[in-house]
């Protein structure tokens, strides 16, 4: 690791001094990007101390997982990468992957409205045209819904509590159609719920923010400044390689430091007195084994949070129960170059609910990444509506990519049989934020700060992409090291096993 040892006078407001106690043990629970960005952090921040990571499952990802497709290497969980916030940036320069990012050939994004393809208008806040004349031009709206849409010009002042869905304020201020055609498909492939039920204030910031300043949520879009470089491209990015490859750099870079376990479930944490005692259950073992640790980020799923949290934590742990998970289902399909007409002319298209087809949302992946497109094959990835995900579970992978052909069929005059499918099936897919919900995570935390020796971490907090579970897990990683000096643990180097 390059990164300097951190002594206690390393962190702010630290004494100078070090103390001299042994190494701390720190476990981190969970494998997935925000347990590998504390791991880490901590292997880099964190020298002298000796680190644990603990998987459930047989590999390390959790939702960015990958699968050949062919020639192709397709991301079946997340597949690109918001840019913006600076934890990104950061980790990609420590592991010295910048030079791999790669812009997408096709930003624009279609929706299926009024029986055709309609161009997305670009818009600063990614969700709201900037005005309603694009709008107009681009016939997502019908005249009467746009007519309704312009309510918002004249209507007073619309009060947003904490606990206000997007729902709530866009159909007051813009109207139904304007919700079910531009803000439900947006939000809803994001967050895989409908926007009734999701926080405004969480999963539309810059909507609440423009509902706070202005009257009008129309006329604060055409008063609000864009952001340097908004409009020069698209703030989304992958990786050569896939997503995958992020994972498999950062199991490289902290093999030498941490001790990554696969097939270790978690199974309980119970406080002692001089930190906490986890009991895992390996795949294969007979019986339980039981592990030391000084300090645990956990960066599970919240379920599985509130589980480990029952016996040390029951208020956290009953908030984190409450929080609900999405299910998901990718298909990526793989077909001769000339299956489609025209060759795509945007990144994709999202499908309304209220079309009642089973395909939600297609990527061209082939059109979108020129990397994937190189060799003239139309390689796309499709996600099922909220409607047809309910039946999903009793459809076999055939049948469903089947249901998603026909619609293929249907929208875009697919002609051709794929030359090969894939589908993953994802049971707990995303959080998803209710209304309140930033609200619901500060008492979590609140609660949390009882038990110094813990950190919390992952897509259930403050962000579900993967950028924001980095921002996670780095900002897990920080408070554990300050809670360690805070102790007087010393994170010298130091030899120690885990007791
Ligand atoms: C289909 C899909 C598409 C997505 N697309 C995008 C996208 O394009 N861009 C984007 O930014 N984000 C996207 N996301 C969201 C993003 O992928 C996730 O929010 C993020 O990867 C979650 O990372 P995590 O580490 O917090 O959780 P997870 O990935 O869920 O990892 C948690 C890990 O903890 C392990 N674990 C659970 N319980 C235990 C236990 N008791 N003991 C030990 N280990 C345990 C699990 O096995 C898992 O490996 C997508 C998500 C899905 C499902």
């Amino acid at each position: 690791m390059s990164a300097p040892e951190l002594t206690r006078s390393g962190l702010p407001g630290a004494p100078a001094t070090t103390a001299s106690l042994d190494a701390p043990h720190i476990v981190v629970v969970g494998g997935g990007v925000s347990g590998l960005a504390a791991a880490h952090r901590l292997a880099g921040a964190g020298r002298g101390a000796t680190l644990t990571l603990l998987e459930a499952s047989n590999r390390l990802g959790g939702k960015v997982t990958s699968a050949q497709l062919g020639p192709h290497r397709i991301d079946l969980g997340a597949e690109s990468l918001m840019v913006r916030g600076p934890a990104l940036g950061e980790l990609l320069a420590e592991l010295d992957l910048e030079q791999n990012l790669l812009a997408p050939a096709h930003a624009g994004i279609h929706v299926y409205a009024r029986g055709a393809l309609r161009e997305l208008p670009p818009g600063i806040l990614g969700a709201l045209p900037d005005g309603l004349l694009p709008l107009l031009r681009a016939g997502i709206l019908s005249p009467a819904g746009l007519a309704r849409a312009t309510f918002d010009l004249l209507a007073p002042r619309s009060s947003i509590d904490p606990d206000c869905s997007v729902a709530a304020l866009i159909g007051r201020r813009l109207g139904r159609q304007a919700l079910e055609r531009l803000f439900d498909p947006l939000l809803g492939t994001i967050y895989g719920a409908p926007c009734s039920e999701l926080s405004l204030h969480a999963c539309a910031p810059q909507i609440a923010a423009l509902a706070r300043e202005h009257r009008s949520l129309t006329r604060g879009l055409l008063a609000a400044k864009r952001p340097p470089g908004a409009g020069a491209g698209s703030p989304l990015r992958t990786l050569a390689g896939g997503l995958e490859s992020l994972v498999r750099h950062l199991h490289e870079r902290i093999a030498g430091d941490v001790e990554v376990r696969l097939g270790a479930a978690v199974t309980e944490i119970a406080r002692e007195r001089d930190g906490l005692r986890l009991t895992l259950q390996r795949d294969g073992a007979r019986a339980p084994e039981s592990v030391h640790a000084d300090h645990v980020v956990i960066a599970t799923p919240a379920p599985e949070a509130a589980r480990l949290l029952a016996a040390i934590a029951p208020e956290a742990s009953a908030e984190l129960r409450a929080i609900r998970y999405t299910r998901a289902l990718s298909v990526a399909l793989r077909f001769d170059p000339d299956a489609l007409a025209r060759q795509p002319t945007s990144s994709g298209f999202l499908v309304p609910e209220q079309a009642g087809r089973t395909l939600g949302a297609c990527t061209y992946l082939s059109a979108k990444w020129p990397h994937i497109g190189a060799d003239g094959e139309l390689v796309m990835r499709c996600s099922l509506s909220r409607r047809a995900l309910l039946r999903a579970d009793e459809q076999s992978d055939r049948e469903v990519v089947e249901a998603l052909l026909g619609d293929l069929r249907a929208i875009i005059g697919l002609r051709a049989a794929p030359r090969q499918s894939l589908v993953a099936r994802f049971a707990a897919a995303t959080p998803i934020y209710a209304p309140a919900h930033h609200e619901r995570i500060a008492r979590v935390r609140a609660q949390l700060d009882a038990i110094p020796e813990l950190a919390l971490a992952g897509a259930a907090y403050e962000g579900i992409g993967v950028p924001q579970c980095i921002a996670s897990g780095r900002a897990a990683a920080e408070q554990t090291l300050a809670r360690l000096h805070q102790r007087g643990r010393s994170l010298r180097q130091g030899a120690g096993n885990p007791r």
